[in-house]
Order: C-alpha cells, then sequence, then structure tokens
C-alpha cells in the first residue's frame, strides 16, 4: 500500500484518547490497533464509562465485586497493549443513555486529556453481522462521545462550569476513529499485533471463559484473502477527519 494511503502514517506522536462502554470493549474491538498505535510512539489513554457490573452469569459475584475484578483485568489488559492511562466513570453497566449528564462528563475528559485522535464506537449500529445485537451501552457511549466532540468540547460556552470553574479549555478532536462501524471505511493490518491482542483479551477472565477456545475463535477471524495457516488480521472502523 501506498504510504500515504495508511491511514494511521501520521507524522508525528499523537494523543490518542479512547472512550467506551465496558472493560474488554477496547481489547476486543481495537486492541491490535492500540498496539499498533503505542508500538508507534502513540500515547493511547483509556475512559471507560462503566465498569461492566453486570456482565457475569456467576450468582455468587455481586455488582460491585465484579466491578472491582474487571477494573483490575481491564488495567492489566491495557498495559499489555502500552496504554498510559486508564480511568473510569463509573456509570452502572447496562443503563447507559447519552443524556446532557453524560455528554458533559465526556466533555470534561476530553478537555483534560486534549486527543489528537478519538476512538468510540458507532451509535448507529444495531446488529452485527445479522447474528447478535448490539449492546445498547455502545450505542450510548458512541452517541454521548461523538456529541461531546462536537460541539460541547469545542466551544467554552457549552457546560460554561467547566471553563469558568475548572479552567478547561476547550478542546478540537481532530479525527474521530469509529469502532464496531456498520459501514467501515478503513482497514488496519493488525497481524504483526495479534498475539498482543490476545493476551491483552485474555487478561479479561471473568469474561473470556476458557481461554484455548477463545484463541481458537479469534484465530479464524482471519481476512478473507488469508488463511488460518498464513493468516492476515485487520480491524475495521470508520474515520472521519474534522475540518
Ligand atoms: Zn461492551
Amino acid at each position: 500500500m501506498n504510504p500515504d494511503e495508511i491511514p494511521d502514517n501520521w507524522d508525528a506522536p499523537q494523543r490518542i484518547l479512547v472512550i467506551l462502554a465496558h472493560p474488554d470493549d477496547p481489547e476486543f474491538f481495537c486492541g491490535g490497533t492500540i498496539a499498533r498505535w503505542t508500538l508507534a510512539g502513540h500515547q493511547v489513554a483509556y475512559c471507560l464509562l462503566t465498569c461492566g457490573d453486570k456482565g457475569t452469569k456467576d450468582r455468587s459475584l455481586t455488582s460491585a465485586a465484579l466491578c472491582s475484578l474487571r477494573q483490575e483485568e481491564q488495567r492489566a489488559a491495557a498495559a499489555i497493549l502500552g496504554v498510559h492511562d486508564v480511568r473510569f466513570l463509573d456509570y452502572p453497566d447496562g443503563y447507559l443513555v447519552p443524556d446532557m449528564n453524560l455528554r458533559k462528563e465526556i466533555t470534561r475528559v476530553i478537555r483534560q486529556e486534549q486527543p489528537d485522535i478519538l476512538v468510540t464506537c458507532d451509535p448507529t449500529n444495531l446488529y452485527v453481522r445479522e447474528t447478535y445485537l448490539n449492546h445498547p451501552d455502545h450505542r450510548a457511549a458512541g452517541q454521548a462521545t461523538l456529541d461531546a466532540v462536537f460541539p460541547a468540547a469545542r466551544d467554552h460556552l457549552y457546560f460554561i462550569e467547566l471553563w469558568r470553574d475548572e479552567q478547561l479549555e476547550p478542546h478540537i478532536v481532530r479525527e474521530v476513529w469509529i469502532s464496531l462501524p456498520r459501514d467501515p471505511d478503513v482497514s488496519v493490518d493488525i497481524t504483526d499485533h495479534w498475539d498482543l491482542k490476545l493476551r491483552a483479551l485474555s487478561e479479561h477472565r471473568s469474561q473470556i471463559g476458557d481461554r484455548a477456545q477463545l484463541e481458537e475463535r479469534m484465530r479464524s477471524r482471519h481476512t478473507p484473502d488469508s488463511s488460518l495457516e498464513k493468516p492476515r488480521y485487520e480491524e475495521y472502523f470508520k474515520r472521519l477527519v474534522l475540518e
């Protein structure tokens, strides 16, 4: 591929902020790309809107215990991918709605982190490959995050208390990368980062069940133009370059 056509061929280190709903979303949706970016010298931070406190079938686990377990798992997974900071906004798992309060909290994080590139997920994606429904939290996270990028993070009079009382300057995000997209227009080759993605995913022990089965299932997701013997892997995005 012509280097000009490689979408993440930025000529300087970028500040990248990943805002998603649950622990394990970053690794499942775009873990290979995150590894590729940190290894290329870009600085990646995560903001998870919930701690995934409903994601279990274990009836002996309380939401509070699951929350701290999943935060630990998320920090371990992020460390494997070279992510420098992980924060949680502690909204209840499963109840996320893109209201003004969530938009304001995300706006605060964007103004604090000042990312060049922001990664979130697709609020219009109702189902994936006709085989499963997209989690409503994923749609809510994508909607609230896009609404925070524009116009709330950009203009000081939105949530004026952030600027007036917390001295948080307005911020313009240059690119938005939408993971789990309904209509992808960018594919990132993550073949060289596949093992790191799997290692990071396997840190989410409360979610993945048997690790060998996970690896087998994941390995079958090679690109159609490659084979199990010589696989190539990609992650897909909708990329917006904002003016
Ligand atoms: Zn999720």
